[in-house]
């Protein structure tokens, strides 16, 4: 899906064809603060409903993730400019940054390592003619031999191998939508053929469907960890264990009732972010307040976490709402 149009042509697009032309109008936002589209509510929306099965992304933004659709019903063919992994023990890393460090285009080193074993870390984009990755893939097939309807959405279906999935759905009798500006090479296949900016096309699908197109939050899960006073705080994908770099900083403040007993510096860290309480007397009855400062492309304001001291993990969901900056809690 062509998620930020009307910007023509997509990288990979204008590499296999040069005579393809970008709009000269075009402003970019950083791939990390872009706002998910009224299309990529659309489809979480869809999902929720279980009428969306699965999307086969060429997009390397990561937004249908931030937007709320589950990781296990997308395969990013081209990679995820959030998504750092370790060629060596496959550990993945999420950065609410950009991972991309190498500046040669077959490059993908980044400069930093895995926790897990020390190796050397690579940012997941997969560039012109690089290999892409057989899991990504596959999935991506095991739909196209089931679906019994493919819409593609911003796509000349001109780069291959995506390009093969809406062709296989048609080979095989499933009916195909194709919704780009211009003709495909593929109109022949489909029995619906619209010319309109992905947008229009699926707020006048879901107007047609009754569907309302929700709102986008920002979702986040952080997990604490307390045990013997050793606190430790972690940003986690939220439907996989994937570690996720949220936070700029963190503070931690203790409290007995209104009474102050303890207030760390701004304590930092990649993956996750440990400190230890030095706090002698009886731990009874305290709880801990902690400060999450984020990465802020959405300028999150800080929010404060609070939980008893004591031994325990917790999971907690976060939901930004970015139009009113203020956090919920869930
Ligand atoms: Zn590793």
């Amino acid at each position: 899906m062509n998620t930020i149009l009307p910007i023509g042509p997509g990288v990979w697009e204008l590499r296999d064809h040069p005579g393809a032309k970008r709009s000269p109008t075009v402003r970019t936002v950083s791939l990390v603060k872009a706002i998910p589209s009224a299309t990529h509510m659309a489809l979480v929306e869809l999902a929720r409903r279980n009428l969306l099965h699965f999307v086969v992304s060429q997009n390397i933004d990561g937004i249908h993730l931030r937007s709320g659709l589950p990781s296990s019903l997308i395969s990013e063919v081209h990679g995820n400019s959030n998504l750092e992994i370790c060629k060596n023990c496959h550990t993945k890393y999420f950065r609410d940054f950009q991972t991309r460090t190498a500046i040669k285009d077959h490059d993908h080193q980044t400069t930093r390592k895995c926790t897990n074993c020390s190796s050397t870390l690579y940012d997941s984009i997969i560039n012109f003619g690089e290999s892409i990755s057989p899991q990504e893939f596959d999935a991506s097939f095991e739909h196209a031999e089931k679906a019994d309807v493919c819409l593609v959405l911003g796509s000349s279906i001109l780069v291959p191998p995506a390009a093969y999935v809406p062709q296989r759905v048609s080979e095989r009798g499933g009916k195909l939508a194709i919704g780009n500006l211009q003709l495909t090479s593929s109109a022949s296949l489909a029995q619906l053929n619209i010319h309109a900016l992905c947008d229009d096309l699926m707020r006048g699908l879901m107007a047609k469907l009754d569907i309302p197109i929700p709102d986008w939050e920002l979702h986040r899960r952080v997990r604490v960890i307390i045990q013997k006073q050793r606190i430790k705080i972690m940003g986690l994908d939220v439907d996989q264990d994937i570690s996720y770099t949220l936070f700029s900083g963190v503070r931690i403040r203790v409290r007995q009732g209104t009474l102050s007993k303890y207030e760390s510096k701004q304590l930092t860290g990649r993956e996750s972010i440990e400190h230890k309480i030095p706090l002698n007397d009886s731990i009874g009855n305290m709880d801990v307040y902690i400060e999450l400062h984020w990465q802020g492309n959405y300028n999150e304001p800080m929010y404060t976490l609070r939980t008893r001291l004591t031994d325990s993990i917790k999971d907690v969901h976060l939901f930004y709402n970015p139009k009113l900056r203020v956090w919920r809690e869930q």
